[in-house]
């Protein structure tokens, strides 16, 4: 939530700024703004609205430098006003910053500054640092006037640091030490790009892809003066830190739109590749497992493990539920899903032997990473399965396994859904054959995983018949969406995906849970997805179809190429291919996706920015 972007050096700071923000718009897009060191002070530049707005602005109002910071916004303190927008200004113009994250305390901060003469022009929580920063500032100037600029600055910031209570990832620029930036982080991500004479900052590294692809990641607690001769990080109570530095293997492409009208679609046609790419070295035909490396734990400490907790939230939490019928069918460890939000505060009793995986697309969500951090403290093996290496969630915890699905721009996740599973199958195939699954089984499971990217292509032909079914569907303001076993999360993920993108009710329910309470819904105005391929309890959901029927709901159906039976219950039908049930989430998916996406552009709906939702949720 919410994008940074900062840069010292010698380009033309503006279009660098705002190239960068249209980059990391996903993040939040209520408003954006940019602040440059210019020869007469720091000006800014800044409008409610998308990018674009502050696009069309400097055009009008060009702004000169080659040091600057901006910021895309997703508000919690205060509307998406003009005047809410980042930068802010402390004091009289002496300081500029940017701020993702909240400040918990600033009430009483806000109040104290106040007495003290301060004059607010926002509703922001940020605005209380711009002038506890400006006030610290000029209290460190008067008793340090000769010491170098920089030092007094870093001074100032450390004081305000220490009065913060909440997470922060912040930007400053300073009127009377114009070659510098400092930046800090609590919580809100940051990493630095390295050039020569030229350093970037940004919330992700997709600014910095073009530039450069030397990184450091900001750790919490971590101050970094950037300078167009150099960094320099600190910890704020060890002091010096010397910079890690690590390569970006992303290229341009990886985050261009290509021929396709939304990142959203792209996401969804690039499955085949993200899935194939989960898969990549990880299949171990001649012992019918899978590799798994990077969890850092033996197989002896792997065979105590009694007990598995999925943790994540969204989308990624769909995907555990999932990865729990899959690890409890293969490995036979009893597995729990937990919303991180709740697991942060809850205090569960969790045995020895409980291992726990933090599942985040983006390794910066802040419930899983204050979930994990809790775990932790608790002394347990705590392993992520996220798709950005370098994130917080990645490198905190003790081990890990990566997606490499490429960057997912699309606020609503689709392909990171695809590969977080195929990610969990393989856990459960690998967890599995070193207790209770057989050699001929692990083998069958490794060689249908191995057809899966076909298997997905194929899926993808439903597209044409998914554009007829929205276009019949696309006025109804409420939808069920159902399904059994592994295919429930899919309902759960389907009724997610349309009403984050098209702004329509909808339920994802166990299809045979309809009858406690969702049914008294249903009537000719409220149509059900039921997701019911080919499987054991296939037979129990088409008695559910013709419940529905009864009440004359309309039924829409995903099911398995050529099955007849289910065509004749439904009003319409749309086909995947016919595969081993514990796979079919992969490719039930897949029209589920495509339906939102579809119903959200007849509707008018904007389907890589809806409305209040950001990609990678920061703030608690
Ligand atoms: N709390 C700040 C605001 O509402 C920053 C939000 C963000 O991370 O974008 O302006």
């Amino acid at each position: 939530m919410c994008g940074i972007v900062g840069y010292v050096g010698f380009r033309s700071v503006s279009e660098l700024l705002l190239e960068g923000l249209h980059r990391l718009e996903y993040r939040g897009y209520d408003s954006a703004g940019i602040a440059v060191m210019a020869d007469d002070g720091i000006v800014l530049r800044k409008r409610a609205g998308r990018v674009g707005e502050l696009a069309a602005l400097l055009d009008e109002q060009p702004v000169r430098g080659s040091i600057g910071i901006g910021h895309t916004r997703w508000a919690t303190h205060g509307e998406t006003t003009d005047e809410n927008s980042h930068p802010h200004i402390g004091g009289n113009g002496e300081v500029a910053i940017v701020h993702n994250g909240v400040i918990e305390n600033y009430i009483s901060l806000r109040n104290q500054l106040q007495e003290m003469g301060y004059v607010f022009q926002s509703q922001t929580d940020t605005e209380v640092v711009a002038h506890l920063i400006a006030h610290h500032l000029s209290e460190q100037q008067k008793l340090n006037c000769d010491e170098p600029c920089m030092r007094t600055c870093l001074r100032a910031i450390n004081l305000s640091l220490d009065q913060l209570k909440g997470t922060f990832g912040l930007c400053v620029l300073f009127r009377d030490c114009p070659e510098t930036v400092i930046a800090a982080r609590a919580g809100s991500p940051l990493v630095i790009g390295i050039g020569k004479d030229e350093y970037f900052l940004a919330s992700d590294a997709s600014p910095l892809i073009g530039y450069t692809k030397e990184v450091v990641y900001l750790a919490d607690n971590e101050v970094v003066v950037l300078q167009p001769s150099g960094i320099q990080i600190t910890h704020r109570t060890s002091g010096s830190v010397r910079p890690s530095i690590q390569t970006l293997d992303q290229v341009s492409s990886d985050i261009d739109l290509g021929d396709y009208p939304h990142y959203m679609l792209k996401e969804i046609f690039e499955q085949p590749q993200t899935v194939e790419n989960a898969l990549r070295g990880r299949l171990n035909e001649e012992e019918g497992t899978a590799v798994i490396g990077g969890l850092n734990l033996t197989p002896q400490q792997l065979r105590k493990v009694d007990r598995i907790v999925l943790t994540a939230c969204g989308t990624s939490w769909h995907a555990a539920l999932v990865g729990e019928y899959l690890l409890e069918e293969f490995a036979r460890i009893p597995t729990e899903v937990e919303y991180a939000s709740e697991l942060r505060y809850r205090n569960p009793p969790m045995t020895e032997g409980t291992l726990v995986f933090s599942i985040t697309q983006s390794g910066e969500t802040a419930d899983t990473l204050a979930a994990m951090r809790e775990c932790k403290r608790k002394g347990h093996p705590t392993l992520s399965i996220c798709n950005v290496v370098g994130s917080t969630i990645a490198r905190e915890s003790d081990g890990g396994i990566f997606l490499h699905a490429g960057p997912e721009i699309g606020v609503a996740s689709t392909k990171a859904f695809t590969s977080q599973v195929t990610v969990l199958t393989l856990l459960a195939l690998y967890l599995g054959r070193m207790r209770h699954l057989s050699y001929p089984a692990g083998k069958r499971i490794i060689s249908q995983l191995r057809d899966m990217p076909a298997k997905i292509e194929e899926a993808l032909q439903c597209h044409d018949r998914v554009k007829e079914v929205a276009n019949k569907y696309a006025d109804f303001d409420n939808f069920l969406y159902l399904g059994r076993l592994c295919n429930f999360p899919v309902a759960l993920e389907g009724a997610l995906k349309l009403k984050e993108i098209s702004y329509i009710h909808a339920e994802g329910y166990p299809a045979a849970e309809m009858k406690h309470g969702p049914i008294a819904l249903v009537d000719e105005q409220t149509p059900s997805v039921f997701v019911v391929p080919r499987s054991g309890i296939q037979p129990k959901v088409m008695s559910n179809m013709e419940e529905v029927k009864a009440r004359k709901g309309p039924v829409i159906a995903i099911a398995c190429q050529g099955d007849n039976a289910v065509a004749e219950i439904a009003d319409d039908v749309i086909y995947v291919p016919d595969i081993e049930e514990y796979l079919q989430p992969l490719v039930c998916a897949i029209p589920l996706q495509l339906l939102s996406y579809h119903i959200a552009l007849l509707r008018g709906c904007n389907v890589d920015r809806p409305r209040n939702l950001a990609k990678s949720v920061t703030v608690e």
